[in-house]
Parts: structure tokens; C-alpha cells; sequence
């Protein structure tokens, strides 16, 4: 009897093999299938690659811009039909951007998918799940194919989002052992903020081989931080590294808003980027518009809006020189999430949009922080002495139903706010409360751009990132499999069918 039983079991166990084999293979064929297809491409390779990552760009932020250089007349782009050099690309895709362990990604874990193609967890720069494999970006691969590499970021160089094109660490955090890695990698260009721990005060490594930018100059690289010697650079220059001349709020360049003629900008890093990078076996170059989350974060939309025109002021560059070599570029333009929850439209406003009022902010958050840290610092400030510098900076007045007039309300919420930065951060009365109303930012400061924001019909709601999709533009070579709907992990295998790079 035990016999007959197994013998049955070993005959269903031989029937059933084939097909349970066959299962196997259809289910994990239609899975590679399905990404293969919506990534597969047999035209021509891509010989120069631009991808152009506006962080915290989702939708409504680049549809502000838009709106904004409609309704800005006065602004610097005055004649209020200039729009964004990427919105009216050939292909256009929307992005999911989940990371592995939640809807809502960081900077380095979306950074990791952008980069690598794959999923990892928040903080972590293209390392997986648990930290010990190191994947190998494209940008290393492109290097490693023969192909010159630029990296260019208006925030801190080893931020989040550069530093997973060049390194692999568990942590984010780990800065001073990303700008290390960033000297090693013997890419050819760095250009934008400069760095957050240049001697590694921050970190515990052993052995710490002292200043990255020295170290940086025994690896061979020009450092570079006068504009007499940046404007100099070109395609002979070797291996350069450029740091703005005008570091700003952690290392980075500053807000555009703020940002005085004459001081580099992130188009004309990137236009510097094209002159060295060009050779004859093609480049890949990655350009961030890093502050236009940082201006998200602290729900200043005017920053955003600035920053998203010097994004796009960047794009336009890539897109002059795709023209001059129409059948081997590829510029892929996207965000790696969106960020403030930002959107157009405000309980207050309705159905109206009032963005001519935004010409009224003449500076970014950061900057009025600046000052109003330093009126702090004298004893017994009061609010009335305060006004003055809101409506120098916000155009914000006390007066009666005028355009820029703050009502009963909104002067409530001003006093209030005062008050609360009057607190140390610390002893804030209610934690939770100011949390939720202040996030970690000045109390006034987010107030003012609150009040302003919605005045003009754009609100917010959060100081983080959210999950929504991201729009993602392509333009040149391969731009066609960029339609349609996919996730950030696809553009690494997008851009790596286009450029033939396993
Ligand atoms: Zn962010």
C-alpha cells in the first residue's frame, strides 16, 4: 500500500513538472517581457546623453513656472509668453517613483532608480535593501564605455541625488566619504554646489585622508572657484572640478532669485559642461535643479518658479547643441518627485490665479531668514518693526482691501507666527501643532510665503516630498520610447537601450 501511495505521488510529481517548469518560465518571461518591451530600442545608439533631473519637479511645479511667465509682466521674463524649454518635447511619460519600502521616495532612493534601475530605501545611495550590493550607475558604465562624464547639481555636489551617479554608500549622511568618491570616480567634470564636510569633521572614518579637495587635486582634478579661471576652461582642460564662486545656505548655489548678474548660473555650468565634455567618443552629463526642492520643502513657490526658469535655462543649452548634432543627442528631462505637495489653486482664490502677485517677492525664504535672524539677535523686537522688511522683501502691506493688503486673518496668523519665532525652537509651546503649521522652518518665514502663495492661488501641503507621479520629456535620439506611462526604474533601462550600455 505505501508503495502504490508513493508511486502515485512520483508519477503526479512527473506529470505535473513540465507544466508547473512551463508555469515558471511563462510567469517570469511576461515579467522581463513587459519591461524589455516597454525598453527596447533598435535605432541608433545615442552618442551624447543629457539627463536634466529637476528635484521636486512634479507637475504642479513646472505648470507654476508656466503660469507665472504668463502672468509675470514685469518680471525678468517680461514679454509673458516665454515657456519652458522642455514642455513642448516629442515624447512625453508620467513617472511613478515608490521607493522600496514606501509610496513617497527621497531624493536617494529615486536618485538610485534614476541611476541604477533599481529600488532601494530611503537614504540609501545606489546600494540595495540591505546595504551591501553596490550598483553600478549608468554614469559609471558610460565612463567605462569610453564616453566622457559631467555632474553638475545647484546644491551640494555630494547631495543626494548627484552622489548616486558617482558613489555607493549606505547612508546618505555619509558626506565627506561621498565627496571621496566623487574625487575616485575619474569623472570629468563636476560643476555646482560645493560640499558639506570638505574635512570630514562629520565622519568616522578611519584613516580620513584629509580635505577632499586636496585629496581631489592628488586624483588628479582642477579645482576651480574664480570666475576668471571657469570662464578659461575648455575641452583641453582635463579633469575639472568647479565650485561656485558664491557658496550659499549648505554649500549650495544660491537661490536664483538671489543670484546677482554675473555669478554663474546652473545653464552657464552646463553650457561649460558641453565645451569640456565634447569628444569624439560622446558623453553622458546629469544636471540637477536641486533648489527647486529645497524651495519646495519650505513652501516658498516664487524660489521654485525662479529655480525651475534656471532649470529649464539649462535644458535650452542641451537642446542648442542637439540641434547641431541632431541624429546622435538625447535629452531626457524629469523629476525625481514631487515636492510640498504644491498645486494651483487655493480655498481663497477658487477658480482665479493672481500670479502677477508673486513679482512682489524680491528674495527667497532663505534670504529674509538671514535678515530677520539678525534683527533676532537684538533684545526686545517687536512685530510693527518687523513689517517694514515683509513688505520690502514679500510686498505684503497693513492697509485697507488693497491688492497686497493683509486682511484681519492673515495679520492673525502673522502675529502668531511671530511670536512663535520669537520662541526658541525648542520650547515652541506646542511641538506636535507647530510641526504641522511650521514644519522645521522659521515660523514667520513660512507664514509669509503661506500668505503671499495664496494670495496668489498656489497651496500647499507638506514640508516633505509626496507620491504622485512625475512627468518625465524626451527630445532627440530614442525619444520615443519615452511615451507612455512607466516607472523611474525604466528610465535607467530607457536610457541605457538608447545608449546600447548592459
Ligand atoms: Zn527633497
Amino acid at each position: 500500500m505505501k508503495t502504490k501511495i508513493r508511486n502515485l505521488f512520483l508519477k503526479l510529481f512527473v506529470t505535473a513538472l513540465p507544466f508547473c517548469l512551463l508555469f515558471f518560465l511563462f510567469v517570469n518571461n511576461s515579467a522581463t517581457a513587459g519591461t524589455a518591451s516597454r525598453n527596447s530600442y533598435a535605432g541608433n545608439k545615442a552618442k551624447y546623453v543629457f539627463l536634466f533631473i529637476g528635484d521636486g519637479m512634479g507637475l504642479p511645479q513646472v505648470s507654476a513656472a508656466e503660469i507665472y511667465s504668463g502672468a509675470g509682466k514685469n518680471s525678468k521674463y517680461p514679454d509673458g509668453s516665454r515657456v519652458l524649454s522642455f514642455t513642448d518635447f516629442p515624447s512625453q511619460g508620467l513617472t511613478t517613483t515608490h521607493d522600496a519600502s514606501s509610496f513617497i521616495t527621497d531624493s536617494a532612493s529615486a536618485g538610485t532608480a534614476i541611476a541604477c534601475g533599481y529600488k532601494t530605501l530611503n537614504g540609501v545611495i545606489s546600494m540595495d535593501v540591505d546595504k551591501k550590493i553596490k550598483y553600478e550607475s549608468i554614469s559609471k558604465k558610460a565612463k567605462k564605455n569610453g564616453m566622457k562624464v559631467g555632474i553638475i547639481s545647484s546644491v551640494s555636489i555630494d547631495h543626494a541625488t548627484p552622489a548616486t551617479f558617482y558613489s555607493n554608500q549606505p547612508s546618505r549622511k555619509n558626506m565627506y566619504e561621498i565627496s571621496l568618491e566623487l574625487a575616485d570616480s575619474g569623472f570629468d567634470y563636476f560643476a555646482g554646489g560645493s560640499v558639506d564636510d570638505p574635512d570630514g569633521k562629520k565622519s568616522k572614518m578611519q584613516n580620513k585622508p584629509g580635505n577632499v579637495f586636496s585629496y581631489a587635486k592628488k586624483k588628479g582634478y582642477k579645482i576651480i572657484n574664480s570666475k576668471k579661471d571657469f570662464v578659461k576652461l575648455n575641452k583641453k582642460s582635463g579633469k575639472v572640478w568647479v565650485v561656485t564662486e558664491q557658496p550659499a545656505d549648505a554649500a549650495s548655489m544660491l537661490y536664483e532669485i538671489d543670484r546677482k548678474n554675473g555669478v554663474s548660473s546652473l545653464a552657464d555650468f552646463t553650457k561649460k559642461g558641453i565645451e569640456v565634455l565634447d569628444n569624439e567618443n560622446g558623453f553622458f552629463m546629469m544636471v540637477e535643479g536641486g533648489k527647486i526642492d529645497w524651495a519646495c520643502h519650505a513652501n516658498d513657490g516664487m524660489s521654485a518658479i525662479r529655480d525651475t526658469f534656471a532649470f529649464s535655462e539649462a535644458v535650452q543649452h542641451a537642446v542648442d547643441f542637439a540641434k547641431k548634432h541632431p541624429a546622435e543627442t538625447l535629452i531626457v528631462v524629469t523629476g525625481d518627485h514631487e515636492c510640498g505637495g504644491m498645486t494651483i489653486g487655493f480655498a481663497g482664490t477658487q477658480y482665479d490665479t493672481f500670479f502677477n502677485k508673486l513679482n512682489s517677492q524680491k528674495v527667497s525664504f532663505a534670504k529674509f531668514d538671514e535678515d530677520f535672524s539678525k534683527m533676532k539677535a537684538k533684545s526686545n523686537l517687536t512685530f510693527d518693526s518687523v513689517m517694514p522688511l515683509i513688505t520690502k522683501y514679500f510686498g505684503l502691506k497693513t492697509g485697507k482691501g488693497g491688492d497686497m493688503d493683509l486682511t484681519g486673518y492673515e495679520m492673525d496668523l502673522l502675529k502668531t507666527a511671530f511670536a512663535e519665532s520669537l520662541k526658541d525652537a525648542k520650547s515652541r509651546t506646542n511641538d506636535e501643532n507647530s510641526a504641522i503649521i511650521y514644519g522645521s522652518y522659521e515660523p514667520l518665514t513660512v507664514t509669509i510665503t503661506h500668505i503671499l502663495n495664496r494670495k496668489a492661488g498656489i497651496g500647499w501641503t507638506t514640508y516633505s516630498h509626496t507620491g504622485v507621479p512625475v512627468p518625465t520629456y524626451a527630445y532627440g535620439t530614442g525619444n520615443e520610447i519615452f511615451n507612455g506611462f512607466y516607472d523611474n526604474t525604466d528610465i535607467y533601462g530607457k536610457m541605457a537601450a538608447v545608449m546600447n550600455i548592459k
